[in-house]
């Protein structure tokens, strides 16, 4: 009887052992996935703007570009844009990737909800390839407290990211509504949509939904880690209704 007792403990043991290496080995496994993903993406992003800029100013010093002003121009304004891409990706990335934990520098105060909006539905309507549909569902005068820069941040994210992930056009909807404890904003997007299973795991740092044309939309899988610890910030909590083939629905509640 004592022997057979031995030997189950034995068994459980070494089994236990066992299931734990397992889980740790898997952990590291998908940590360096991550790793992998990311030096990948990180690559690909910074390489081709640099490669861009690069091109623009060879054409401008070897290939007489400089001698016709317009192509010069033309060529001036490429390496602007493309220097400003790479400027906000270094950005985005000292924001987050140096540590998860750092302390954002955060100065709240009353904002105009609406007017920041439409600050930034500007730029986008400049930048986007896209036919972008805005509608804003805010009440005259609503302002909320928050940090300008850090909650900006936040809905350029947002913005960006329903219209990188969406078809040729696109609609965003912001709607405003106040709660007896609080507010609540919801960006409504009819892009491609986020699978079940991966909607948990979008507000993770490095993680992008695995589709096959990854490398067609550009990102690091830092923007929405970023949104959540901004929102965190500010005392809120971030949530995500999404359906693929209709779109997306991120719900800010303060
Ligand atoms: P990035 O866009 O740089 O990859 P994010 O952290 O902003 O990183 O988003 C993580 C992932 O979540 C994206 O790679 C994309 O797969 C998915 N995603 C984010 N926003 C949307 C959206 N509005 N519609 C569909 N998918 C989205």
């Amino acid at each position: 009887g004592w022997l057979l007792g031995c030997s189950v403990l034995l068994l459980l043991l070494t089994t236990g052992c066992f299931v734990f290496m397992l889980r740790t080995i898997l952990r590291q496994k998908k940590l360096s996935e991550i790793k992998n993903d990311f030096i990948n993406n990180m690559t690909h992003e910074l390489k081709t703007p640099i490669a861009t800029v690069s091109a623009a100013v060879d054409a401008m010093l070897h290939f007489g570009a400089l001698k016709d002003p317009r192509k010069a121009e033309e060529y001036l304004h490429v390496s602007q844009n493309n220097l400003q891409r790479l400027s906000d990706l270094v950005e985005k990335v000292l924001n987050l990737a140096v540590d998860e934990k750092q302390e954002l520098e955060f100065h709240t105060e009353p904002v105009s909800l609406a007017e920041l909006l439409c600050e930034l539905v500007a730029d986008h309507r400049i930048k986007s390839p896209k036919t972008v549909t805005f509608n804003m569902h805010i009440p005259f005068g609503t302002t909320v407290n928050v940090d300008k820069v850090h909650f900006g941040n936040v809905l350029n994210n947002l913005i960006d990211n329903a219209i990188k992930y969406s078809y040729e056009r696109v609609t965003i909807s912001f709607d405003f509504q106040r709660e007896r404890q609080g507010w609540q904003l919801t960006v409504t997007d009819n892009g491609i949509g986020i699978p079940k299973a991966y909607q948990a795991s979008v507000f993770d740092r490095f993680f992008r939904v695995p589709t096959g044309d990854l490398h067609q939309v550009k990102g690091f899988g830092l923007g929405l880690a970023y949104v959540r610890q901004v929102v965190e910030k500010h005392g809120g909590s971030i949530s995500l209704a999404s359906e693929p083939g209709k779109g997306s629905a991120f719900v800010l509640k303060f």
